[in-house]
């Protein structure tokens, strides 16, 4: 599958695996983690959790199915913001540690912007990669004037964005995606199919109709597109992961994107960063 670089010249799969909402339901955590496991054999590799994911229940849960599968895996952890300061980040990251069974984190994020200043942040997160706790970190939800405060403040390191983007929220593009292209970080495209939701006719379907594929293989190809941008959909039916890791080799055309451009255009002002 292809590869994103990340700035510590890692390369990670461009489509991963997200995980809210998942492992909370005793019974569904079946047919989870066998979607889970498939999709690590099928180069979906790259697993996005967070200690807030069902107040640690996704963590636990992954630490059980992982098992052996750990060495494979780019396992990202976000910590709460409230968590992000000296001392209790430390604390965070070995309670995740513990819930994920594992001695390393491959990524660990800021989950949003809280109280805590960027540059204690970073000074802990750093602190977090010196221990051989993480291999690297990085944001989540920061706009692009926090992102730029996030290099003034030292942050020089951080390895990826993890912000709302999908085909009906496109905000990004206007300011954030270019800087981050700039900065040579990665962005990562959480909820890239709009939570399941996405519009069930229109540019999508047509372009999907083309290519003989369905419209969500459409817009992970779509959010993919910029070898910048790294998409995580979550996908608990086998069915679904095939279709996600099928979508890492869909080309789409200039007359593809120019139809998906007429029916979601690209943003023409700036908007607020959006967040789940
Ligand atoms: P999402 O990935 O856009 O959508 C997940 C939904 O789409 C599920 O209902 C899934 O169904 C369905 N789906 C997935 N692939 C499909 C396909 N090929 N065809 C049809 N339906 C498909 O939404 P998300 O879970 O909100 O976002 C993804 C991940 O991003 C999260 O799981 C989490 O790890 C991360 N995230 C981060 C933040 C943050 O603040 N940093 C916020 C939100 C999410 P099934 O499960 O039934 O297969």
């Amino acid at each position: 599958m292809r590869a994103v670089t990340l700035p510590s010249g890692i390369e990670i799969p461009v489509i991963g695996q997200g995980t809210w909402r998942v492992g909370e339901d005793p019974r569904r955590q079946k047919a989870e983690a066998e979607a889970l496991q498939a999709g690590i054999e099928l180069g979906l590799t790259l697993i996005d959790t967070a200690e807030m994911y069902g107040d640690g229940a996704t963590e636990s849960f992954l630490g059980e199915t992982l098992g052996g599968l750990r060495q494979k895996v780019f396992l990202v952890s976000k910590v709460y913001p409230q968590n992000a300061g000296r001392g209790r980040l430390g604390r965070a990251c070995d309670a995740s540690l513990k819930r994920l069974r594992t001695d390393w984190l491959d990524l660990y994020l800021l989950h949003w912007r809280g109280p805590i200043p960027l540059a204690e942040m970073v000074e802990g997160m750093e602190a977090l990669k010196a221990a051989g706790k993480i291999r690297a970190w990085g944001v989540s939800n920061l706009d692009t004037a926090d992102m730029e405060e996030l290099m003034r403040a030292g942050g020089l390191a951080c390895a990826t964005d993890q912000v709302l983007y999908n085909v009906t929220r496109r905000g990004p593009e206007f300011d954030l995606l270019p800087m981050l292209e700039r900065s040579a970080i990665p962005a990562m495209a959480y909820s890239p199919v709009e939570q399941g939701d996405l519009p069930s006719t229109g540019a999508l379907q047509t372009v999907a109709k083309r290519h003989g594929v369905s419209a969500y293989q459409v817009a992970l190809a779509w959010v993919t597109r910029s070898p910048n941008v790294i998409a995580i959909p979550k996908a608990s039916e086998i069915k679904h992961v095939r279709e996600n890791r099928a979508a890492a080799e869909l080309q789409l055309t200039s007359e593809d994107l120019n139809e998906i451009d007429a029916a979601y255009p690209p943003p023409s002002r700036k908007t607020r960063l959006a967040m789940l």
